[in-house]
C-alpha cells in the first residue's frame, strides 16, 4: 500500500494548536468555497481557513498573523453583495466566525450576549420562548451572523421594524472586539469601560462612544466577537396592509406622509415596484406602478385597528386602492421580516447585487428615478444581452430614504459577470456624485466609498487604522487603508 504525506500549509500545525486540527482546512476545494461571495466582483483566494471557538482563540490567531506576516480576512455568513476583502490572494488567513455562536439571554436586563458568528435566526430562536425577539434583518435571516451585519453594513444593518424603530445600531449596547494586535477590549458600559464592571450593560459611556467606531467598519479596525443587543417583548398583535399606486409620484408621496405622522402609524413599511417578479405573481389582476407593504403591530387591537384606519386615508387619498389577499399576505409576513420565502430567497444565495443606499427624503424620488434611468437605459442592449434585471424597493428610516435596486442576472451566459461590475459601477458612481454611498461595508463598495473621503477625513481614518493596526494585517486594503 502507497501512503501519500499531505503537504499542509506552514501555518496548519499552529493554528491547530490553537484551534485543534478539524477546524483548520487548507484543501484546494475547500479554500475555493471561502474565495468569493455572491456577487459578480472576482474573487480572492485564501491561503487557509480557521475557525475559532472562543474570543481567546481569535485573539491567538491574530497574534500568529502579526507574528507571521500573514494577513486576516473576515467571514461571517458570506451574504456580502460587495467582493470578498481582496488582502493578499493566496495568503490570507480566512478566520470564520460561525462557531462562535452562542446566545445568552438576560430577561432581568432586557439583553442578549450573542456570539459574533450566531445567524440572525438564531437570536430569535434562544429569545422567543421567553416571548422576546432581537431586532436584526429582514432578509438573511438564516445566513447572515451578528458581526457580519454589524460590521458589514451601515447603521448595523435593517431589521424588521426599521421604519419605526431605526436602524440596528441603536440596540447595541456594546461589543467584544478583538484588535488587530490581539488586545481584546469590551466597548458601551462593560468590564473594560470600568474594571469593576462584569459584563456589558448598557451602551452609554462617559467617553468616546467607541461602539460605533466598530459598526460599519468592515471588519478592517477589529474583529467583534460578541454583541450585546437589546430584546423585546413579541408584541400580541400583527396585522398587515397592502396598497397599489398608479404612479410613482403618489406612492412617494403616501410614503412621506406616513413618515410625517406624530405617532408611529407603522411597525415597518417596504416600497416593491409591480414590476417585481414576487409582487407581479401575488398581484393577480390589479396593476399599477408599486405596492406599499406595512406591518402594524401593538399590543392593544384597538390601537393596531386605528393605526391601519389612517394608514388607508392616507394611501387612497393618494389614489391607491388595496391589494389582494395574496398581497397583504406578503405585507404580513415581508414587512414583518416573518416570511420564511423571504428567507430562503436569501439562503439560496442566488447571484446578487446591489445599489442600496440611503437619500434625504427631499431628494428620494428624483434619486430614485435617476438610479432607475442608469439601470433601465444607460445599458439597456446589454443587460437584454446578459439577461440582467433589476428592481427598486424603498425603505423609509426616520429623515431618510433607504433606495435600494438589486441587480439579478444569468450566470449561465459568458461575460455576464464584467457587464454587471460595468453596471454596477456606473450607479456606485452616481451615488457619490449624488453626496450619498452604498451602504455596504464591504470590499468593491468600501473602495468606492472612501474614494470620496476628504483628505481630513482619510488622514483621521487612516491615523485611527495605523494606531490600532501597526503591521496592517487586519483585512488590508478594505477602505483603501
Ligand atoms: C439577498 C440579501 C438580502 C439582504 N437583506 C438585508 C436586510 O434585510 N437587512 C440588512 O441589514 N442587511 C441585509 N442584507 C445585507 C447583509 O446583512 C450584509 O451583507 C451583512 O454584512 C452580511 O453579514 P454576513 O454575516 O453574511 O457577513 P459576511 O458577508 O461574511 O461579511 C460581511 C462584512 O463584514 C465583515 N465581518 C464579518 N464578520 C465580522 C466580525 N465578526 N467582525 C468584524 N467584521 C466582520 C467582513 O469583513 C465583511 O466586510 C442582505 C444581503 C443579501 C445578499
Amino acid at each position: 500500500m502507497v501512503t501519500m504525506a499531505i503537504r499542509h500549509h506552514h501555518l496548519h500545525d499552529p493554528l491547530a494548536a490553537i484551534v485543534g486540527s478539524k477546524y483548520v482546512a487548507d484543501e484546494d476545494f475547500v479554500l475555493e468555497t471561502y474565495s468569493r461571495d455572491i456577487s459578480a466582483f472576482p474573487g480572492s483566494m485564501p491561503g487557509i481557513i480557521v475557525r475559532p471557538g472562543t474570543t481567546e482563540e481569535v485573539s491567538e490567531i491574530v497574534k500568529l498573523a502579526n507574528r507571521t506576516g500573514y494577513p486576516i480576512v473576515l467571514k461571517g455568513g458570506g451574504q456580502a453583495g460587495g467582493g470578498v476583502t481582496k488582502g493578499e490572494p493566496t495568503r490570507n488567513i480566512v478566520i470564520d466566525m460561525g462557531r462562535l455562536d452562542k446566545v445568552e439571554v438576560d430577561i432581568a436586563n432586557l439583553k442578549a450576549t450573542c456570539g459574533a458568528g450566531a445567524r440572525n435566526s438564531r437570536i430569535d430562536d434562544a429569545l422567543r420562548p421567553y416571548g422576546y425577539y432581537a431586532n436584526t434583518v429582514i432578509g438573511p435571516y438564516f445566513t447572515a451572523t451578528i458581526g457580519g451585519v454589524t460590521s458589514g453594513i451601515a447603521g448595523a444593518g435593517f431589521g424588521k421594524n426599521v421604519s419605526s424603530v431605526g436602524c440596528n445600531w441603536g440596540h447595541i449596547l456594546g461589543l467584544k472586539v478583538v484588535l488587530p494586535t490581539g488586545d481584546i477590549i469590551t466597548t458601551g458600559a462593560g468590564p473594560d469601560s470600568n474594571i469593576y464592571r462584569k459584563d456589558i450593560e448598557f451602551r452609554e459611556v462617559t467617553g468616546p462612544d467607541l461602539t460605533s467606531l466598530f459598526i460599519g467598519s468592515g471588519g478592517a479596525l477589529g474583529i467583534i466577537t460578541e454583541v450585546a443587543i437589546k430584546i423585546y417583548p413579541i408584541p400580541k398583535y400583527s396585522k398587515a396592509a397592502s396598497y397599489v399606486f398608479d404612479t410613482m409620484e403618489n406612492i412617494w408621496a403616501a410614503q412621506l406622509k406616513m413618515a410625517e405622522s406624530p405617532t408611529v402609524l407603522y411597525t415597518n413599511l417596504i416600497m416593491f415596484e409591480m414590476a417585481n417578479h414576487m409582487v407581479r405573481a401575488m398581484a393577480g389582476d390589479m396593476h399599477g406602478y408599486g405596492a406599499l407593504f406595512m406591518a402594524v403591530e401593538g399590543d392593544s387591537e384597538a390601537d393596531v385597528d386605528l393605526r391601519l384606519k389612517e394608514i388607508e386615508k392616507i394611501c387612497t387619498g393618494f389614489g391607491a386602492t388595496r391589494g389582494t389577499p395574496a398581497l397583504n399576505h406578503y405585507a404580513a409576513t415581508g414587512a414583518t421580516g416573518t416570511g420564511a420565502f423571504v428567507h430562503d430567497v436569501c439562503a439560496m444565495s442566488c447571484p446578487f447585487m446591489t445599489w442600496e443606499s440611503m437619500s434625504t427624503r427631499s431628494q428620494s424620488l428624483e434619486y430614485a428615478k435617476r438610479m432607475l434611468d442608469i439601470l433601465n437605459n444607460q445599458f439597456k442592449e446589454e443587460n437584454a444581452k446578459y439577461r440582467t434585471s433589476g428592481g427598486l424597493y424603498t425603505v423609509p428610516i426616520a429623515n431618510t430614504m433607504l433606495i435600494g435596486i438589486t441587480i439579478h442576472w444569468d450566470d449561465t451566459v459568458p461575460g455576464v459577470e464584467e457587464h454587471n461590475r460595468k453596471l454596477w459601477k456606473a450607479g456606485a458612481d452616481f451615488m457619490l456624485k449624488n453626496g450619498t454611498f452604498s451602504a455596504y461595508a464591504q470590499g468593491n463598495h468600501s473602495s468606492s466609498i472612501s474614494s470620496a473621503w476628504s483628505p481630513t477625513y482619510y488622514k483621521v481614518m487612516s491615523g485611527i487604522k495605523k494606531t490600532l493596526d501597526p503591521n496592517n494585517i487586519l483585512n488590508p486594503g478594505l477602505w483603501n487603508l
